[in-house]
């Protein structure tokens, strides 16, 4: 056993008195999980599927539903019971046809993506002089005189995603405060090789929705370069972006029922749909379907543990959250009976571990709606934090059972506030970004013994958490 267990049982003694070592119970069936895990020649089979058979999948398209369909049957398949499309209606948002031309001091194309949820230019688009930034406070230094009737560039020093994704998604209306009429933005991501990366944008209520499109890291930077050297620089932004209402979709959700208390539920999952470019595979193909084959796992493997395991791939996840928010209503009063729930939506590479607890830094968009129940999660109990570490050491042959504070996701969110314990995977999270939401976002990027690691964990994870003998909101 671990020192730090060992001293920390040692000092509650109530607590150890009751409770088995989780390590020594489930050495075995942990063990049994990640072997046939890690041997699992087919692990990718499925993911490979839904990106070279469906492809991308953005709310209110027709390969979404088709991914939709396809997936419950796949449930089905490998034995899950329960598995149901409970309908939700998701915003229907369309790119359309896009372009940004850089017309002075040279012309030339620039290397763009629309941001999810603009609205669009004009037909004839909009031109006018870039005035470029790194911050919000220099935008509000420069003051509306300089900025009214200007395209704002956002080209900020990339602090991670947490740190830097504001600029995406307040950019706009941030701008628009000051009279400018449309925004770019460096695109999110620490490394580019001239890849755009889209994502969404949110408007502030009341305020002028101009449109807003992402550029190359490359092409931010020599706009800026040139904005520095007091050149006067020229863009024509021309974008059909547009809403077409709501569009009906669906969660699809499968389970394995649980043995002693099947209304007791572990819920795991991530999002099924993706942006309209790429074939969404890391974000989130791959967290839907490492979240599926570790159920699939534990059925295969015949362990049956106490409480129900659900899967579920919730919708709408990129551009506005509805899945989520549709799952915690239908489970309504049987929130209480959500003994945890774990988000896989950063990528398959090799898994750390888990964060648990308070939400995941910096998306913002975690913290879906205002909730009565107020929003304020509180951290977990020593006991629990404790035991979330000792369900970690099972995974130590595969180095991934690392337990850091703060994890869950969006599409959690609305649970973890009506205080349902929360996880997210953890990954190294060495390229993710580097790919996320842009057409490079493909089946190749994902390397088979990670993502049969991240299956490991997740089985092992919600295996004891189902079956072990407390809740984690139990243990004060
Ligand atoms: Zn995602």
């Amino acid at each position: 056993m671990y020192k730090w267990l060992a001293l920390w049982l040692a000092g509650t003694t109530m607590f150890a008195a009751n409770t088995p070592k989780i390590s020594d119970q489930y050495t075995a069936s942990a063990q049994k999980l990640v072997d046939a895990a890690m041997s699992d020649d087919q692990s990718l089979a499925r993911l490979q599927y839904l990106c070279d058979r469906i492809g991308n999948r953005l709310s209110g398209t027709a390969s979404l539903e088709r991914a939709i369909q396809w997936a419950a049957e796949e449930m089905k398949k490998a034995g899950l019971e329960n598995v149901q499309t409970p309908p939700v209606m998701v915003p229907h948002w369309v790119r359309g046809k896009e372009s940004a031309l850089l017309i002075s001091p040279v012309e030339k194309p620039l290397t763009m993506i629309g941001l999810g949820m603009s609205v669009g230019t004009p037909a004839e688009g909009i031109t006018g002089e870039v005035v470029a930034v790194h911050t919000f406070d220099e935008l509000k230094a420069l003051g509306r005189d300089k900025v009214a009737g200007k395209i704002v560039l956002y080209n900020p020093e990339w602090k991670g995603y947490g740190g830097t994704v504001m600029y995406r998604i307040s950019g706009a209306s941030i701008a628009a405060q000051l009279g400018a009429k449309a925004v770019l933005v460096r695109s999110m991501t620490g490394v580019s090789l001239q890849t755009p990366h889209t994502g969404t944008l949110e408007y502030t209520e009341g305020m002028e929705e101009i449109p807003a499109a992402a550029l190359s890291t490359e092409d931010a930077a020599m706009l800026e370069r040139l904005a520095t050297a007091g050149v006067p620089v020229t863009v024509k932004l021309t974008m059909e972006a547009h809403q077409e209402g709501y569009a009906p979709s669906h969660n699809v959700m499968g389970e394995i029922r649980g043995t002693e208390k099947p209304d007791e539920v572990v819920v795991l999952g991530g999002h099924i749909d993706s942006w309209d470019i790429g074939q969404g595979a890391n974000d989130d193909g791959s967290g839907i379907m490492a979240t599926f084959e570790a159920v699939a796992l534990i059925k295969k493997l015949g362990l049956h543990p106490e409480r129900t395991i659900r899967v579920v791939f919730w919708v709408n996840e990129e551009n506005g959250g509805a899945g989520g928010r549709a799952y915690r209503e239908m489970v309504g009063d049987a929130v209480s009976k959500h003994v945890a729930a774990i988000e896989m939506d950063g990528g398959a590479e090799k898994p750390v571990g888990f964060g648990f607890g308070a939400m995941a830094g910096g998306r913002r968009r975690a913290m879906p709606v205002p909730d009565p129940e107020g929003a304020d999660i509180s951290p977990p109990s020593p006991a629990a934090y404790a035991r979330v570490e000792a369900i970690g050491s099972l995974l130590a042959g595969i180095d991934g059972g690392k337990i850091s504070r703060g994890g869950g996701g969006s599409d959690i969110g609305p649970l973890m506030i009506s205080g349902v314990p929360g996880l997210g995977v953890r990954t190294v999270e060495t390229h993710y970004f580097d790919w996320h939401h842009t057409d490079s976002d493909s089946f190749d990027k994902l390397v088979l013994k990670e993502f049969q690691a991240n299956v490991a964990s997740l089985a092992v994870m919600s295996y004891v958490l189902a079956d072990m003998p407390e809740r984690l909101s139990e243990m004060k």
